[in-house]
């Protein structure tokens, strides 16, 4: 198959994400990863600066991964997991629980973040149900989240702004509080916590779980916020005998500077989901962790189990792929990966900040983001950064990095200039 067979095969069979058949707008054939560099089947090279959806952390083709994955595959590439256990899955779960928050000890292992998502919000429902407390069946999220596709997940993104508002009749009534306004580094004043506890105060008794994205609400609109926010939620929770789901799909694995973000805040949620740089970006995997008190009410509790399984659940290919991952991150430097990637972003993406047609340039950890008065044209965008050699894929009316934590300065200046160039084109 040539260049030109593949794009038109593509443009008339292949449904991208988020997108329209038969688009006008150019989808790039990768031929391969390596490092931080796409290498598109033209034969141009792209500095990657989004870690495949922020994925993988270090970066691509990782000899180690590569090798752990072949030696898994000659053993077993699946097994199904009802009634069967295997190396991987065992110890990847203990991994996740030694690295978790304490109280965190149950692991159940999911396809993708969405049925993290599900599986997460099922457990709060259960765990009610397993109490004696069966209406409460409704949860309680923050304005500008960002859960998921899938129909829960759908419930409990941004109403507005979460891509799904045609799907509202469809979809089960939450609550919604405001997003928060306090920023990262701020304190939180009980003006900032009130819509969440006016929420909590009026319909605890039908509210089964908060869940909320802690630190970053990322794909509804990359903000930042305060840590003591995240604190006052938890305490309001167990105040008004409410669950607390954190989303760490996104934040979780070092990219906000702690290894979850739910550390700035020092909370521990009663169920957590992880997803995306689970497997350093080689497989699909998500994983929703959980107390003993919420694994043993609902083991306790009718009927006695939890009602989730799904057929490639604990894929040992991709727990592999977690387990090496973990084992990787963990022994490299990457809070100092991190901080550099941060200052770098940091002083690459200033001189935007006087650009006409940008708002705000924030920066978290490896996380960089431009957030512009106006949508992009994506028509017009997606091209520059390419020609620039870059691979940036802006969203609404952001421009965002989060690259590969191995990164070298070098490459993130060039990233940062390409951003700053564009932007200004576009702009000006
Ligand atoms: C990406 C994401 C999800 C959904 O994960 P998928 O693997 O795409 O299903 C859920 N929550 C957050 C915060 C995410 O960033």
């Amino acid at each position: 198959m040539d260049l030109q067979q593949l794009t038109q095969l593509d443009q008339a069979h292949v449904w991208h994400p988020y997108s329209a058949i038969d688009s006008s707008l150019p989808v790039y054939p990768v031929a391969s990863a390596e490092g931080v560099r796409l290498k598109l089947l033209d034969g141009r090279e792209l500095i990657d600066g989004m870690s495949s959806w922020w994925c993988a952390i270090h970066g691509y083709n990782h000899p180690e991964m590569n090798r752990a994955l072949i030696t898994q595959l000659s053993d077993m590439a699946h097994v199904m997991f009802g009634g069967l256990t295997h190396r991987p899955a065992v110890a990847l779960a203990a991994r996740l629980v030694e690295l978790t928050p304490d109280a965190l000890q149950t692991v159940f292992f999911s396809d993708s973040g969405s049925v993290s998502i599900e599986v997460a919000m099922k457990m709060a429902i259960q765990y009610w149900h397993a109490k004696g407390k069966a209406n409460k069946q409704q949860f309680l999220t923050l304005r500008q989240g960002y859960h998921g596709d899938t129909f829960a997940a759908m419930s409990v993104c941004d109403p507005i702004t979460g891509m799904h508002a045609l799907f509202s009749q469809a979809l089960a009534q939450q609550f919604f509080a405001d997003s928060p306004r306090c920023r990262f580094a701020n304190s939180c004043s009980d003006e900032d916590i009130a819509s969440l506890e006016q929420q909590l105060m009026i319909q605890h008794n039908t509210i089964a779980a908060v869940i909320l994205e802690p630190i970053v609400q990322a794909t509804g609109g990359m903000h930042f916020y305060s840590a003591e926010y995240l604190q006052r939620a938890r305490v309001l929770c167990d105040q008004y005998e409410v669950l607390l789901i954190h989303d760490e799909i996104a934040t979780g694995f070092g990219r906000t500077g702690e290894l979850f973000a739910c550390e700035h805040a020092r909370v521990t949620p009663d169920i957590m989901c992880v997803g995306k740089a689970l497997t350093g970006g080689y497989l699909t995997l998500a994983a929703t962790l959980t107390t003993l008190t919420v694994s043993e009410t609902i083991s306790q509790g009718e009927p006695g189990i939890f009602m989730h399984g799904p057929t490639f659940m604990a894929n040992p290919l991709a727990c592999t792929a977690g387990l090496t991952s973990l084992r990787l991150l963990t022994e490299s430097p990457w809070q100092k990966n991190v901080l550099r990637i941060e200052q770098g972003l940091k002083k690459g993406l200033q001189p935007c900040q006087h650009l006409t047609g940008v708002i705000d340039v924030r920066v978290l950890g490896a996380i960089g983001v431009v957030e512009l008065t106006t949508p992009v044209d994506m028509n017009k965008i997606q091209p520059r950064f390419v020609e620039a050699g870059v691979w940036v894929r802006p969203f609404g009316r952001l421009v965002y990095l989060m690259p590969p934590y191995i990164i070298s300065d070098t490459d993130l200046q060039s990233l940062t200039a390409a951003v700053v160039a564009v932007v200004d084109s576009i702009c000006s």
